[in-house]
């Protein structure tokens, strides 16, 4: 179901309305409704194009294409043990909880819900609160298929942001935190996890990653409520050695195998990051960071990023 917001065109930014078949803006630019969703896609700006989304492709995920193939992906998903461990999802989680409770009928907007809003699945069960849920793949907890680039929401919309695992696949991940910041309410507040020391993953939607600093420099037009952590050196290690065994091998078979193999052997290791959840040398082969933090009229500057984070 489409939620009750002002929707904007990612093209023009005038209002959007929506119909049976399509939504437009009184400009004439007309965005298609494909499976229930509106693709508010603009094909110059995105690197996605609407025909992706008319012609069911694959675009960020990819689906699998037979049904073998997708009970395969559920038990592997269910049975096989996680070589990761989100350290402090669970904890920011309720914390955003308790103070969006604070609020009326909150409205969460989160860019990037995935195929199955790993890590926030407690969150997203929270039946007072109002989610828009957004990402450029259609899947079962889509509502709106757009870009991050051009969120097509109206100026101070929402309560809280979420974004997780995301920035490091926009082409201009300050451009998207511009628009996180836009869209939402006067003291509406972000919450993002981003990732540090991983290796590529969704190829060719991969284009950078995130050292805490720099992390903050891109929340720079945001009050800090807290960072820290979100994935330790352990989850690096143990996804830096699947890698290294896929690389090593040969055949695709052969890959899938070396893959399945390092999650059995050593899935243990993540344990290690509860140990070193707190200790700030981890941080510099973290495997990524998370940032909550208030919008605010001021931004940083270099000079105060910096001096936040003192030499060791
Ligand atoms: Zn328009």
């Amino acid at each position: 179901m489409i939620p009750d917001i002002d929707l904007i065109c990612p093209t023009c930014a005038a209002p959007l309305k929506l119909t049976a078949g399509s939504a437009c803006c009184d400009e004439g630019h007309i965005f298609p409704i494909e499976n229930g969703l509106p693709i508010l896609i603009d094909d110059e700006k995105s690197v996605f194009s609407q025909s992706d989304f008319q012609s069911v492709s694959d675009t960020f995920f990819v689906q699998p294409q037979t049904r073998a193939r997708t009970v395969a992906r559920k038990l592997v998903g269910k049975f096989l043990p996680d070589i990761l461990l989100n350290l402090t999802a669970k904890k920011n989680y309720a914390q955003l909880a308790t103070l969006l409770k604070q609020r009326s009928e909150p409205k969460i907007l989160i860019v990037g819900c995935g195929d199955r809003a790993r890590w926030m699945e407690e969150f997203v069960s929270h039946s007072c609160f109002n989610f828009v849920e957004t990402d450029v793949s259609f899947g079962p907890r889509v509502q709106i298929i757009c870009d991050g680039h051009d969120l097509p929401f109206a100026d101070e919309t929402f309560d809280a942001v979420v974004t997780q695992g995301v920035l490091e696949h926009v082409a201009d991940s300050d451009r998207v935190v511009e628009n996180i910041h836009r869209v939402l309410k006067k003291d509406g507040m972000v919450f993002a996890d981003s990732p540090f020391l991983v290796p590529g993953h969704f190829a060719p939607y991969d284009f950078r990653r995130f050292t805490i600093v720099g992390h903050r420099r891109l929340f720079r037009s945001f009050t800090l409520i807290s960072e820290g952590m979100s994935f330790g050196p352990a989850a690096s290690l143990t996804w830096t050695m699947k890698e290294f065994a896929i690389a090593l091998t040969p055949t695709r078979n052969g890959k899938a195998i070396a893959g399945f193999m390092v999650h059995i052997l050593f899935f243990w290791i993540k344990y290690f990051d509860y140990i070193l959840i707190n200790n700030r040398d981890a941080f510099d082969a973290a495997s990524g960071f998370y940032f909550m933090g208030t919008k605010s009229e001021k931004t940083l500057t270099d000079k105060q990023i910096v001096a936040f984070y003192p030499r060791k």
